[in-house]
C-alpha cells in the first residue's frame, strides 16, 4: 500500500496525479511528492523501522514506490561514524560522519536512483536515463542492469577515469558530451521531449528527490531518534541539501522525533560556488557560473534547487563556505589520515568546509555536528595521486628494507620514528 497521494507544486500548492512530470503547468514551480501523513503516523513505529531491512527500504511507508517494483541493490542505511580524531583536530566535541561512500556504486546517488528508477519501472518505462556529473551515471547504469532495463547516461567528456569506467562496466549507452554539466543537462531536457525515457533527474525529479531524504531519516534514527544541531552538506544542484532536512521534518510530522533545531550549512568549491556567493550577498537569486574545480561531482553552475537551498540556509540559520582545490585535497587527506575514510573530492570539500565553519565560529564547538561524506575516493584518484607517499621500493631482504628506510628517513624526517624502531 502506498501513502504517497499526489504531486504538489512547491509554489502554488496545486496537486497533480503521481505521474512522470516535474513542473507545475500554472506557475512552473517544481513538483514534490505529497503523502497522507496522518495515515503514516497511525501505521509507522520506531520498532517496525528498526526491524526492517538494512537499506533505505526500511522507510518504505515514506517512499513513493510499491514494493513489487523495487530495484533493490540495498542502497542506504550506511554507517554514521563518531569521528573523535577529526573532531579533536578541528576543535569539536561531538562530530559524526555519514559515510555514504559504502553504497552499491560508492556514492549517495544510489538513494535517489533507487527511488526514481523503481518508480520509473512502476510507470512502465523500459529505459532509464540521466544527465550526470559522474556518480549519477554510475548508479543509473547499475540500477538499469539490475532491473534489466536499457540505460542512456550522459556525462561531460572531461570526467575522471574512475567515474567513466564506473559507468562503462554496467554496459549502458554511455555518452560523453563536449561541454560542462549544464550543457549536458540542457541537452537531456531536449532529449526528454523527444524520447519516452525516464530521466531520473529531469522528468522523474520529484521521485529522485525522495531518495535523498532517506539520509535525514537515517541520521535521526542513528542518533537515537533525534536530529543533530548542525549538518554540513556538499551542494551541487542543491537537491541533497534540501531533502536531508525534508527527511527530518517528515519524521517529526509522523511523530517519530521531537522538535528540530538543526542548522543546515553548505559546502562548495570556490571554482563553482553559486550558492555560497548568493548567501554572502544576502540574496535568494544566485548567478549561474562556469565551473572550474577538481570537485567535478559538485560542478553544477546553474543549480536546479539553488533557490530552495538558499531559503533553507536562511530558515535554519546555517552558513555557507567555499574552499579552494588545494583545501579539497587537504580535506581528503585529513579525512583519510584521521578517520580511515577515503572519500572523493566532494568529501574533501565537506571536510575543508567544516574546518572553515568551525574556525569562523559558524559552528560552535559544542554543537552535535554531522558531516555528509557522499562519495568514495577511488573514483577520483587523479585529485590526490601526486599528493600522497609512494611505496618504499625494496628487494625481498631485511637488508634492503632497512637500507631504503634509512634513505627515506634522510629524505623525509617524518619517517625517522619508523626507522628508529627498525633499529
Ligand atoms: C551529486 C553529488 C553531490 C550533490 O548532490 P546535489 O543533490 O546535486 O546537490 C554531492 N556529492 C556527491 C559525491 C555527488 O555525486
Ligand atoms: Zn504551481
Amino acid at each position: 500500500m502506498l501513502y504517497a497521494t499526489a504531486l504538489r507544486c512547491r509554489e502554488c500548492q496545486r496537486e497533480y496525479p503521481l505521474e512522470p512530470i516535474h513542473v507545475c503547468e500554472f506557475c512552473f514551480g517544481p513538483l514534490e511528492v505529497a503523502y497522507d501523513y496522518d495515515a503514516i503516523r497511525r501505521d509507522i513505529s520506531r520498532e517496525a523501522i528498526e526491524r526492517g531491512p538494512a537499506s533505505l527500504w526500511r522507510y518504505a511507508q515514506l517512499l513513493p514506490v510499491d514494493a513489487e517494483y523495487r530495484i533493490d541493490l540495498q542502497a542506504g542505511f550506511t554507517p554514521l561514524l563518531r569521528a573523535d580524531n577529526l573532531a579533536r583536530k578541528l576543535g569539536l566535541r561531538e562530530l559524526y560522519l555519514k559515510n555514504d561512500c559504502v553504497n552499491p556504486t560508492w556514492s549517495f546517488k544510489d538513494r535517489p536512483v533507487a527511488i526514481a528508477g523503481s518508480r520509473a519501472r512502476q510507470f512502465g518505462f523500459t529505459t532509464l536515463a540521466c544527465a550526470s556529473t559522474g556518480n549519477l551515471a554510475n548508479s543509473v547504469a547499475a540500477h538499469a542492469a539490475k532491473a534489466e532495463m536499457e540505460s542512456y547516461v550522459f556525462i561531460p567528456s572531461d570526467l575522471e577515469a574512475g567515474k567513466i569506467l564506473g559507468s562503462a562496466i554496467y554496459d549502458p549507452n554511455l555518452v560523453a558530451v563536449d561541454g560542462n554539466y549544464d550543457d549536458v543537462n540542457r541537452l537531456c531536457a531536449e532529449l526528454g521531449d523527444k524520447y519516452k525515457w525516464a530521466f531520473v533527474n529531469i522528468n522523474m525529479r520529484p521521485y529522485y528527490a525522495e531518495g535523498s531524504k532517506t539520509l535525514g531519516f537515517e541520521v535521526a534514527e542513528q542518533l537515537g531518534w533525534r536530529t543533530p544541531d548542525h549538518c554540513v552538506v556538499p551542494v551541487a544542484s542543491g537537491s541533497l541539501f534540501t531533502k536531508i532536512y525534508k527527511g527530518f521534518t517528515e519524521l517529526q510530522k509522523v511523530g517519530l522525533i521531537g522538535e528540530i533545531h538543526t542548522r543546515m550549512s553548505v559546502a562548495q568549491a570556490e571554482g563553482c560556488a553559486p550558492v555560497v556567493t548568493a548567501f554572502r550577498e544576502h540574496s535568494f537569486n544566485f548567478r549561474p557560473v562556469k565551473p572550474k574545480t577538481i570537485a567535478k561531482s559538485l560542478a553544477i553552475g546553474n543549480p536546479a534547487d539553488g533557490y530552495y537551498a538558499l531559503k533553507q540556509l536562511a530558515e535554519t540559520g546555517g552558513a555557507a563556505t567555499a574552499v579552494t582545490d588545494a583545501e579539497i585535497i587537504d580535506g581528503m587527506k585529513l579525512l583519510a589520515e584521521t578517520e580511515g575514510i577515503f572519500a572523493e573530492t566532494a568529501g574533501g570539500t565537506t571536510v575543508a568546509a567544516l574546518r572553515h565553519l568551525v574556525e569562523e565560529g559558524a559552528i560552535h564547538p559544542n554543537e552535535v555536528t554531522v558531516a555528509f561524506i557522499t562519495g568514495a575516493g577511488l573514483k577520483t584518484q587523479e585529485a590526490v595521486a601526486d599528493h600522497v607517499i609512494s611505496p618504499l621500493h625494496i628487494a625481498p631482504t631485511i637488508e634492503s628494507f632497512e637500507k631504503r628506510l634509512l634513505e627515506r628517513r634522510r629524505d623525509a624526517p617524518a619517517y625517522g620514528a619508523v626507522a628508529e624502531a627498525a633499529g
